[in-house]
C-alpha cells in the first residue's frame, strides 16, 4: 500500500493522482466485494483483541470534500465490527463555544482511549483547509498551524496512539454525480446543502490547501494516504487493507486468562 502514502515533505498535485487508479487489486467490483467481506471478518477479530488488551489506541482521520465518501466508508470498512470500541467523531462548523477556544481543544477530548478506534469524520484539518480556503482567519494564522499539528499528533503517538489519515480523493465530475444523485433521490436529499456549491466553485483551491496539509503534515507515526476514491468499492478495499495491515502489525493477543480455568466447575 506504499504506493498511495505519502512521504514526509513530499511534494503533491493532486491533478496528477488519479482518483480512478486500481491498481492494487486484480479484480472487478464483484471480486472486491468478497475481498471486502473477508478483511470486514478480519477487522473484527482484531478489534476485539484490541479491545480485550486494552493497550493500543487506534485513530483513524477521515477527510475528503463533499460526497467524497466519508460516510460509505465508515458504514463499509466497518460493518460487522461490534460497535462496542469503535466511536466516530464528527466534526462540523464549530460552536461558538468552540471558537472561543483553541482549535485543538475540541478535537483532543475525542481521541481514542486504550482498546479503542475512533475514527475522526473530518478533523482538525478543517482548520487547514475549508478555514484556509474561505479565509476564516488569516495566512499567519493558519500557517503555523501545520507544526501544531505535527506536534499534536506526536504526542498521541508517542503515547501509544496509532494513527492512520485518509484523504478521499475523488474528482469534480465525480462529485457532480454524487450531488445529483443526492438532488434525485428522495431519501438522499437530506444530504445536499446549498453551501456544497459554494464549496465545489473552490475547488482549486481546496485542492491547493489539501496538497500542502498532506504534504506538511505526513509523517512516520501519524501519515497520510491519498486514497484513489472515485470507485466506491476500491477504496473501501484499499483503505479496508491498510487499515487491517495495520492491526496485524501490532502484533496483539488476548490477554492471559486468570489461573486454574481448567478446575473450574459451574454448579
Ligand atoms: P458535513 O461533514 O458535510 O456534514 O459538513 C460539515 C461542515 O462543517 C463542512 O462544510 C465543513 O467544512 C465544516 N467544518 C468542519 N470543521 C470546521 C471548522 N473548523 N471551521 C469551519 N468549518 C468547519
Ligand atoms: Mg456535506
Amino acid at each position: 500500500m506504499k504506493r498511495y502514502l505519502v512521504k514526509p515533505e513530499e511534494k503533491i498535485n493532486l491533478d496528477q493522482r488519479n482518483p480512478n487508479d486500481k491498481g492494487y487489486f486484480r479484480g472487478d467490483k464483484e471480486k472486491g466485494r468478497l475481498k471486502l467481506a473477508e478483511l470486514n471478518s478480519r477487522l473484527e477479530e482484531l478489534q476485539e483483541m484490541l479491545y480485550a488488551q486494552h493497550k493500543h489506541k487506534v485513530l483513524i482521520v477521515l477527510q475528503a470534500m463533499d460526497a467524497g465518501g466519508k460516510d460509505g466508508t465508515i458504514r463499509h470498512v466497518f460493518d460487522g465490527v461490534n460497535p462496542q470500541g469503535v466511536k466516530v467523531a464528527s466534526f462540523k462548523v464549530p460552536t461558538p463555544e468552540e471558537l472561543d477556544r483553541d482549535y485543538l481543544w475540541r478535537i483532543h477530548k475525542h481521541t481514542p482511549g486504550k482498546g479503542e478506534i475512533v475514527i475522526f469524520n473530518r478533523s482538525h484539518y478543517e482548520d487547514v483547509l475549508v478555514v484556509r480556503v474561505k479565509g476564516f482567519v488569516p495566512g499567519t494564522v493558519w500557517r503555523r498551524r501545520f507544526k501544531h499539528i505535527r506536534d499534536f499528533e506526536k504526542l498521541l503517538a508517542d503515547e501509544g496512539t496509532t494513527i492512520l489519515k485518509f484523504f478521499l480523493h475523488i474528482d469534480q465530475a465525480e462529485q457532480k454525480e454524487r450531488f445529483q444523485a443526492r438532488l434525485d433521490t428522495p431519501h438522499k436529499q437530506w444530504k445536499f446543502r446549498h453551501g456544497d456549491l459554494e464549496d465545489r466553485k473552490l475547488w482549486d483551491d481546496y485542492m491547493k490547501a489539501y496538497a500542502d496539509a498532506l504534504s506538511k503534515t505526513s509523517t512516520e507515526s501519524a501519515p497520510w494516504y491519498i486514497i484513489p476514491s472515485n470507485r466506491k468499492w476500491y477504496r473501501n478495499l484499499v483503505i479496508s487493507r491498510i487499515l487491517v495491515d495495520t492491526l496485524e502489525g501490532l502484533d496483539m493477543c488476548f490477554p492471559e486468562p486468570e489461573e486454574d480455568l481448567e478446575n473450574v466447575v459451574i454448579e
